[in-house]
């Protein structure tokens, strides 16, 4: 089984910040910068020649909410998406990137961010 569906399984530990039916979203464990999450569908595709246009559309959903939250919380300067296929895929189970940009980009513990997200 691969690394995120252990996630997804719960087999492996993640730092997760909302999950539905369809999608698990979580903390990348090697950040490029702080915020930087990982959007994963439960189902295993390994990538975007194989993912559904539904799931994929439900991942857009997911992504402008997760926009919101990351903006509100970490008041970001900028926004990247990034969705690797084939070379340069390190884990080839479909996920999209998203991480935020600062002018100043002040790396912090995954921990420490995921507290900030996940607070009220
Ligand atoms: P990619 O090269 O697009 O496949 O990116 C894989 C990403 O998954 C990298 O940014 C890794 O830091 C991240 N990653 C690998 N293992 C884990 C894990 N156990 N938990 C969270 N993120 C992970
Ligand atoms: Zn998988």
């Amino acid at each position: 089984m691969c690394v995120f569906c252990k996630i997804i399984n719960n087999e492996l530990n993640s730092y997760t910040l909302f999950e539905d039916k369809i999608i698990k979203v979580f903390m990348d464990i090697n950040p490029s910068s702080n915020g930087h999450i990982l959007i994963v569908p439960k189902k295993h595709y390994e990538n975007i020649n194989d993912i559904e246009l539904e799931t994929m559309n439900h991942i857009n959903v997911i992504i402008k909410k997760m926009y919101k939250i990351l903006n509100n919380k970490l008041n970001f300067d900028g926004i990247t998406l990034v969705q690797n296929n084939g070379l340069g895929q390190d884990i080839k189970h479909y996920h999209i990137h998203i991480i935020p940009k600062y002018h100043n980009n002040e790396l912090k513990d995954v921990k420490e961010i995921f507290d900030i997200l996940k607070s009220e």
